[in-house]
């Protein structure tokens, strides 16, 4: 059910606890942990604790929640002091979804190229 821990899921793991990640904020409805395999100086995660499978499933069952997460990736911006970065919702495996659980991807540091790949 939309919202419900999964017990398959990577990120549900990570905001349980039992999957170690390098948090760098949380709120009572967020989470924002450094990527595993970054593709920039700053990339960090921001995902909604409850389960949504991605950002289309997150903004159609919860809006709050999707903008408590949007206002969590500025939050990470002005903490890693980036002001130019980019926020990253892949939405489907076409696009590149490989965690089925939502999450935005907060990238800076470096230049970044348009359009992407
Ligand atoms: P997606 O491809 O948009 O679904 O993004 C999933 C992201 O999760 C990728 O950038 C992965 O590197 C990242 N990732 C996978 N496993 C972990 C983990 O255990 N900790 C932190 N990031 C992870």
């Amino acid at each position: 059910m939309a919202g419900e821990p999964q017990d398959d899921c990577l990120f549900c793991k990570i905001v349980g606890g039992q999957v170690p990640a390098t948090v760098v904020r949380e709120t009572e409805t967020t989470l924002a942990f450094r990527d595993i395999n970054p593709q920039a100086p700053t990339h960090v995660l921001v995902i909604p604790k409850a389960h949504h499978e991605n950002a289309a499933a997150l903004a159609a069952d919860a809006p709050e929640l999707a903008a408590d997460v949007l206002r969590e990736t500025r939050a990470v911006a002005e903490d890693e002091q980036l002001d130019s970065y980019r926020t990253v919702f892949n939405t489907g495996s076409g696009a590149g979804q490989t965690v089925w659980h939502a999450h935005a991807h907060v990238i800076g540091g470096r230049g970044l190229e348009w359009p992407p790949g």
